[in-house]
């Protein structure tokens, strides 16, 4: 057939640019070490930040709501899938992020894709970092606005943008706040006040930040005590469930409601998962979590201080390791395997053409003894790179 031709051709392409992706198999819970393809293999490449996946706690809390409520929603939540379990959690991120409404949606992919495409239209602006997240890229894509891109945490750059701006359009500032590949961290407190001084919406991503920082493990925003208009958060990475949000004012959260297709289109969670983020986020605010964020951030800092060529923030858990070429880093991530350390190499396109890394992601659930393993055995296989 013609199409799986082309299609192969495609694929042989990829492959020929060490690009190809392929698929490892996790048995067993998620958590600071996983059997991966049958081996028993430290995990460093996870966003389970506190590693809450695999805690038991969440998994008898989904399977009490399955017992009680069934397997499926069956359908959107505007027709008939509102179950008692999405409103108990829009209302508990209410509480706890101390915001005027929350919209669940089924992912932090769909949270970014529905209130972009809400928020912005043709016409409007969006001014984005040039490193954010596919799901934020899509969602201006998606929205026929404008987009700006600003670069990578330049704030002179993105003044004289907004400034450049003629007539009465909608301006939104798009940016995540911990970088999913980088680990730094966009300044937060002179972002909203440029938003406020040239009337701009602000919308923050936090998806890697939300659990692992903050008071009550509330993000950066809350670190930072910025309030944006719409914060996006993810269930699925620190607090070890699935499904997203964005939390925001009380008429936004009812647009999206009416407007967010990914949202009005799209089946609602099965009450399981609402369930085990509930149950998530019982344990990230109290005394435990701040137990957790505590040991997150001083592994951070331990690698940091054994491997000098990672970056990212100080206590980020994200804390990438430079490479370059493409198919370096894949050698890295199987010599690391020999050595049963998980390691995911990441290459374009999701990050830019050059610019291939390490991406080591600790855990709260790391041993100290696991971290310094880990030092050793990636300062050892850096010492190689040509
Ligand atoms: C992972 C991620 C998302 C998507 O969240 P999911 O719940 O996994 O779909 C959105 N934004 C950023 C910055 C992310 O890293």
């Amino acid at each position: 057939m013609a199409l799986d031709d082309d299609v192969r051709a495609e694929l042989a392409g990829l492959e020929g640019a060490h690009r190809l992706r392929t698929q490892r198999v996790v048995d067993g819970p998620q958590g600071p070490t996983v059997v991966l393809d049958g081996v028993e293999v430290l995990n460093l490449s996870s966003n389970d930040y506190l590693s809450l996946a695999g805690d038991r706690r969440l998994a008898k809390a989904a399977a009490a709501a399955l017992d009680e409520a069934g397997s499926g929603a069956g359908a959107s939540r505007l027709i008939a899938g509102t179950q008692r379990a999405h409103v108990v959690l829009e209302r508990a991120v209410e509480d706890w992020l101390r915001c005027g409404g929350v919209r669940l949606f089924n992912t932090g992919y769909a949270a970014n894709v529905g209130v972009l495409t809400t928020l912005v239209h043709a016409g409007d602006v969006v001014f984005s970092d040039e490193l954010n997240h596919a799901s934020i890229i899509d969602g201006c894509r998606l929205a026929r606005a404008e987009v700006v891109v600003v670069p990578h945490r330049d704030l002179g750059a993105l003044e004289r943008a907004l400034a450049d701006v003629r007539g009465p359009r909608r301006k939104l500032v798009v940016t995540e706040s911990l970088f999913s590949m980088d680990g730094d961290i966009a300044d937060l407190h002179a972002l909203g006040a440029l938003c406020r001084r040239f009337e701009a919406a602000f919308v923050v991503d936090e998806a890697h930040a939300i659990g692992a920082h903050g008071p009550e493990g509330r993000g950066l925003c809350a670190d930072a005590a910025v309030e944006p208009d719409v914060v996006i958060g993810t269930f699925g990475k620190a607090l070890g469930s699935f499904g997203a949000f964005a939390a925001t004012t009380r008429p936004i959260a009812e647009l999206l409601w009416n407007r967010a297709r990914p949202f009005v289109f799209s089946t609602a969670l099965p009450p399981s998962i609402p369930a085990s983020s509930l149950a998530a986020i019982e344990i990230v605010r109290g005394t435990e979590g701040l137990e957790r964020r505590r040991l997150l951030a001083s592994h951070a800092r331990r690698f940091r201080d054994r491997v000098p060529q990672a970056g990212g923030a100080r206590d980020s858990a994200i804390a990438p390791i430079p490479v370059g070429d493409d198919r370096e880093v894949m050698r890295l991530t199987a010599q690391l395997l020999e050595a049963r350390l998980f390691v995911q190499g990441i290459r374009p396109p999701t990050v830019p053409e050059g610019t291939a890394r390490l991406r080591v992601s600790v855990a709260a659930g790391h041993t100290v003894q696991q971290i310094e393993t880990a030092c050793l055995s990636l300062n050892n296989a850096m010492r190689h790179v040509v």
